[in-house]
């Protein structure tokens, strides 16, 4: 189905070693590592073809533009949008929901009315919306979780009432690892007349998207958790949203006439695309893409679900070992903690065995409070994990309790 070695082989960084031991590198939510072929690419493009983009008549300019524009087809078909002009590069999924945040505010609410997110949203989803409601008196509410970790959907109605104009909620918890079942939030919130963000910086690394499927009005995801580079991220958004939100920047490339009177804007997607784009990196990302359909969506998925189903398994042999998130549907991400060791110990004593995990409250401060706990230690998964690792970070955990 997928072979792993040869995987691995794309990806140089995996064959180093830290403190001596062969690096196991289980960080992949926080970022994941770039193949040679995304490193090829843009240093190609950086060596022969470097212009800026856009209104160029010469030859590089408009090579330049042909790239940039073929990536963002690229990323159209990647997630089944109907058109290019549905396609926003931003610097991520965090500026992707904050020009969502501020353009949708300022055009489609007034103080008092309310977007709900969840609790177990990444603080970027939480802090964009809390600034509006500063500025705009609008108010954040959200929808608790169970103690499993998966939403609690039956209370969903009393949620959603006429105050509320947009719901705003992660497809996978960056914590957790829960899927969340978008499909149905939208379709409850679009039968009361809501519009939903989808945060899909979590599940577009590990499983096909598609947005007409999935009807969601908005969604963001990051390149650089998913093979790409870092600072390019997209924002997709239905035809007849983007029309109707205004600018987020200002600036060259979103204008169409300015005048010291009156200035017009770019047509889709320009016109919330200010400034230079990165477009060397929207080439990366693009041939990041490639490099994950080559490698097969459901292949990927099946191999990291099958990894995060092994870890879950061989974790339950650490005694007092206690997980944080245990949904049905879970994805990629293994979060825990043992006995009473502090997480930032458990993770510094792996790093120095070779094993690179995260610790702390992965930029998700209420979803702490709510499982009264200062932070975890988060395994995460990609295409090129394998069970030996799984095997090794298990054995280093034990290694690590029995110091303690
Ligand atoms: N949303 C979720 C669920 C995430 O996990 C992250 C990053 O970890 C973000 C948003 C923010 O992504 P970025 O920092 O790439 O903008």
């Amino acid at each position: 189905m997928l072979d792993v070695n040869k995987i691995r082989e794309d990806f140089p960084i995996l064959q180093r070693e830290v403190y001596g031991k062969p690096l196991v590198y289980l960080d992949n939510a926080a970022t994941t590592q770039k193949p040679l072929c995304v490193l090829d690419a843009m240093r190609e493009e950086y060596l022969n073809v470097n212009a800026n983009v856009h209104r160029g008549v010469h030859y590089l300019s408009q090579q330049a533009t042909d790239l940039h524009e073929a990536a963002r087809e690229k990323v159209r078909a990647f997630i089944n949008a109907k058109k290019t002009e549905e396609i926003v590069f931003t610097r991520g999924t965090t500026e992707a929901i904050n020009l969502v945040a501020s353009s949708f505010c300022e055009s489609q609410m007034k103080a008092g009315d309310e977007v709900l997110v969840t609790e177990m949203e990444h603080h970027s989803n939480i802090v964009s919306w809390q600034l509006q409601a500063q500025r705009r008196g609008i108010v954040v509410k959200h929808l608790p979780i169970t103690d499993e970790g998966l939403l609690c959907l039956d209370d969903i109605e009393t949620y959603l009432t006429e105050k509320t104009k947009l719901v705003s909620v992660a497809h996978v918890s960056n914590v957790l690892g829960t899927i969340n079942p978008v499909k149905d939030i939208i379709r409850l919130a679009h039968e009361r007349g809501i519009p939903v963000l989808v945060d899909a910086a979590q599940s577009a690394p590990h499983m096909k998207i598609d947005v007409q499927d999935m009807d969601c009005d908005f969604l963001a995801f990051s390149g650089h958790k998913m093979y790409g580079p870092t600072g390019i991220g997209v924002l997709y958004g239905k035809e007849v949203w983007l029309e109707k939100l205004p600018p987020y920047q200002g600036g060259g490339e979103m204008i169409d006439k300015v005048t010291w009177e009156k200035t017009t804007f770019e047509r889709l997607p320009f016109k919330f695309e200010a400034g230079t784009p990165d477009y060397v990196a929207t080439h990366g990302l693009a041939t990041a893409i490639k490099y994950m359909e080559s490698v097969g969506l459901d292949n990927i998925e099946a191999h990291e679900q099958e990894l995060t189903r092994y870890c879950m398994e061989q974790m339950r042999s650490i005694p007092n070992i206690r997980f944080f998130g245990e949904a049905p549907k879970k994805d990629a991400v293994v979060s825990f903690l043992v006995g009473d060791i502090h997480h930032l110990d458990l993770g510094t004593l792996l790093d120095r065995l070779g094993i690179a995990v995260r610790t702390g409250h992965h930029c998700a401060q209420p979803l702490m409070d709510r499982l009264g706990i200062a932070g975890t230690v988060r395994a995460s998964f990609a295409m090129y994990n394998t069970k030996e690792e799984i095997d090794i970070l298990v054995a280093g955990i034990l290694r690590v309790a029995k110091m303690f």
